[in-house]
């Protein structure tokens, strides 16, 4: 198969969502980083575009050099993710969309809902894909909690409590630092503080697993950082078409909360609970049963969840990483550059030699054995 092309604006060097793109789009080999616009400073983004593989001629100081550079060639890139701050989705998003290119666009899609009228319409008109980066939406096991309340297995949703809150901008004193300060300024990140941020995901998920969409809602919002003009906590009740009603909670200064999201579906004949810290599992309680766990790639699952388990069970959500950064190391040693601890050969040898001397100590009654290698017996 021809692999896709791919473009990233945004993203540079020590950005928060780039290394997700940059794993998750060449992760099965589908994409391939061909061009980008990584970075608002024109150097760094060429710079670092190249350390990352890119060819210099599609190494870009800005998104619309790129856009005129890519629009002018036969082997255009195929699609262009936008990961820069809020302000900028609107006008990269729509004008690489009108050029003919297909747009990953990360969330909010805009500051305004004109501007993402704007979008859907452009897309109508182009027949462009563009996606949103709901991504937490393709965890295997929320497609298996969507397809339990699509097919009635809890009955119909009464209530969804969800939180995406967590505590990293809590610390007043760092409030200046510029790469929280825009979160909350009206300027770069639009009218909403944390809930355009993360209560964004809360929303959109519980939209998605119960297969509704919201028709109204109340929210209570609050700043309880003094210096920030946008909300870093907020409080939302809301109601969906289908009669669910939904509770959210999100925040940016709930100290003790690191990957604070988690999502609770009611149903009338059941209650099911996910959360990303313990992604591989969702709790499934039938009324008047106890409470079941579903687990990440075990028999049973949905086509849909199942497809989505990339790696099998006894294999967590992340094992592809832990395996990645084997690679990163030992790609640092080949180049004789500083490395992490890398397994070694010597490692395997001692696992070979436990092996064997665990399989001498069973044949004798669990005896005590030396568990090291002959020729690391001295060391
Ligand atoms: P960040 O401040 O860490 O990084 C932004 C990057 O974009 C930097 O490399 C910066 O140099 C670059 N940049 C800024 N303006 C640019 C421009 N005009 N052209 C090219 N590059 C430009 O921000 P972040 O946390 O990575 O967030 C970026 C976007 O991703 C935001 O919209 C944020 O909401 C979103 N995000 C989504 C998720 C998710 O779960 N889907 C998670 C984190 C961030």
């Amino acid at each position: 198969m021809v692999k896709l092309k791919w473009g990233l604006v945004g993203g540079g060097e020590g950005s928060q969502i780039g290394p997700a793109h940059r794993l998750g789009a060449q992760a099965d080999g589908l994409f391939t980083l061909t061009a980008g616009a990584l970075d608002h400073d024109a150097d760094r983004g060429r710079a670092f575009a190249q350390d990352l593989g890119i060819a210099s001629d599609r190494a870009y100081g800005d998104w619309a050099e790129m856009l005129a550079a890519e629009s002018a060639r036969e082997d255009r890139v195929d699609l262009v993710t936008v990961a820069t701050p809020n302000a900028t989705h609107f006008e990269i998003t729509k004008a690489f969309l009108q050029a003919g290119f297909h747009v990953l666009c990360e969330k909010p899609m805009t500051m305004t809902v004109a501007e993402a009228e704007e979008i859907v319409q452009t897309v109508a008109e182009t027949g462009k894909i563009c996606a949103v980066n709901y991504c937490y939406s393709a965890y295997p096991l929320v497609r298996e909690m969507r397809r339990m309340v699509t097919d009635g297995e809890i009955g119909k949703v009464r209530l969804v409590v969800t939180n995406f809150s967590h505590g990293h901008h809590a610390d007043a004193a760092d409030a200046d630092n510029p790469r929280l300060r825009w979160r909350y300024d009206p300027a770069m990140a639009g009218v909403s503080g944390q809930f355009a941020d993360c209560g964004i995901h809360a929303l959109h998920m519980a939209g998605f697993i119960c297969n509704d969409q919201v028709t109204a809602l109340q929210a209570d919002f609050a700043s309880t950082v003094a210096s920030r003009t946008l909300e870093d906590d907020a409080m939302v009740n809301f109601r969906m078409q289908g009669g669910t009603v939904g509770r959210l909670w999100t925040s940016s200064v709930a100290l003790g909360r690191q990957h604070g999201f988690d999502i609770q579906v009611f149903g009338e004949t059941g209650g099911l609970r996910w959360a990303s810290e313990q992604p591989n599992q969702v709790l499934y309680t039938p009324l008047n049963g106890r409470t079941q766990i579903i687990e990440k790639g075990e028999g049973g699952l949905s086509d849909e969840a199942a497809r989505l388990s990339r790696v099998p069970i006894a294999h967590p959500e992340g094992f592809p990483l832990a395996v990645a950064n084997i690679y990163v190391d030992l790609a640092a040693s080949i180049r004789g550059q500083p490395h992490g601890a890398l397994p070694t050969a010597e490692d395997g040898l001692r696992s070979i030699a436990a092996i064997h001397q665990a399989v001498i100590s069973a044949r004798d009654d669990g005896a005590w054995v030396d568990a090291r290698p002959p020729s690391l017996r001295g060391q």
